[in-house]
């Protein structure tokens, strides 16, 4: 790819980010208020909206951590991952 290249929308789901994870977020479901502030901000576009809430698609989250840090009412949880 050319530096300063626009990339195609929609090419990350051709490259899953899963694997990249030592840590994954899960989610209380008995917290969260489905404010969809997660969802505004995964740079991985990892948490989905499920019918009335959000899920987090592991395919694609890197367990960066941000959707913890960012709800508001501290609803996710980084949990260790088992190897
Ligand atoms: S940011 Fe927290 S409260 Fe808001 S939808 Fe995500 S998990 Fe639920
Ligand atoms: S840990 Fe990072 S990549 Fe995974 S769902 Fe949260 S914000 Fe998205």
């Amino acid at each position: 790819m050319e530096i300063g290249a626009v990339v195609k929308g929609g090419s990350g789901l051709l490259y899953k980010t899963g694997n990249w994870r030592s840590e994954k977020p899960v989610i209380d479901y008995a917290k969260c208020t489905n404010c969809l502030i997660c969802w505004t901000l995964c740079p991985d576009s990892a948490i989905v909206r499920k019918g009335n809430n959000v899920e987090v698609n592991y395919d694609y989250c890197k367990g960066c951590g941000i959707c913890a840090n960012e709800c508001p009412v501290k609803a996710i949880s980084m949990v260790k991952e088992e190897v």
